[in-house]
């Protein structure tokens, strides 16, 4: 399986559109890897978790292909994971010759009921589909199981485990601590990567609705204790807010000494 996480930052993207704090002062005069868009994950060719506002920019600078895209699985309708103005765009006269139409998105009620809203004509691209948590979608070569995230009171959020025959994924974001069927049924799988959102960094920020690095490291440790989770297993961390106010060497330092990767955008990851 080939995953690359498009984008690594929260809703506001680093810098932030428009904000004057030192963060995002320094994140752009170090450029590089301290420049995050808003969040998604590229699995294969085929298959995609999220349509950030930033796509467009996703496609000029990771050459990416979506007219090859036969998936596509929403977590949840905030604008950094879901632009429905974008969906629009996979419908001519705005695209031709997608390989895989009509285009599968999936996502929880709330995000399938505002595409059927605001599309209603006959010959679309796509068709929309309402999935539910811990029940698995076949996908190809993958499986995509959404889980039931801490997220949001109105909507259930999904996060997603991806398998196929040789690896098991988990892709957390966006999250706050889960809730314990959540932990119960990761508990009794065998994960070859994690990719979970670390939104507050080493903020002391309760984990009602986002992550922070203390929080992975109980999830972690959790999973570790029923063995879901083993010395091979990649822990990756994504979805950063630069209200953490750390730039990317500096939370390498702290993640590093746990055998926790911190990703950027564009990161490549080969399972
Ligand atoms: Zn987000
Ligand atoms: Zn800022
Ligand atoms: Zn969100």
């Amino acid at each position: 399986m080939r995953l690359q996480i498009l984008g690594t930052a929260a809703g506001e993207a680093w810098p932030a559109i428009f904000c004057g704090c030192d963060t995002c002062k320094r994140a752009q005069a170090a450029g590089g890897k301290d420049l995050r868009s808003r969040s998604s994950l590229q699995i294969n060719d085929k298959y995609k978790i999220d349509l950030p506002p930033d796509t467009y920019h996703h496609i000029v600078t990771q050459g990416l292909n979506l007219s090859r895209l036969s998936h596509l699985f929403i977590t949840h309708s905030h604008s950094d994971h879901f632009d429905l103005a974008l969906i629009n765009m996979m419908n001519p006269p705005f695209a031709h010759n997608l390989e895989h139409a009509p285009v599968k998105i999936l996502g929880n009620n709330t995000v399938i009921e505002k595409i059927n809203a605001a599309f209603n004509e006959s010959d679309l691209s796509f068709n929309a589909t309402a999935i539910e948590p811990f029940v698995p979608v076949a996908a190809g070569e993958l499986a995509f199981t959404p889980i039931l995230a801490a997220h949001m009171t109105h909507e259930d959020c999904l996060n997603y485990v991806i398998s196929s025959e040789e690896a098991t994924v988990l892709y957390a974001s966006d999250t706050g601590a889960y809730p314990e069927r959540t932990i119960n049924y990761l508990c009794k799988l065998k994960f070859d990567l994690l990719v979970i959102e670390c939104t507050s960094g080493t903020l002391n920020i309760p984990p009602t609705v986002h992550m922070n690095f203390e929080t992975v490291l109980d999830l972690v440790n959790r999973l570790k204790s029923a063995g879901a989770v083993s010395s091979r297993t990649r822990v990756v961390i994504t979805h950063f807010s630069h209200n953490m106010g750390l730039l990317h060497k500096e939370l390498e330092a702290i993640a590093k000494p746990h055998n926790i990767e911190v990703a950027y955008d564009g990161i490549v990851l080969d399972i």
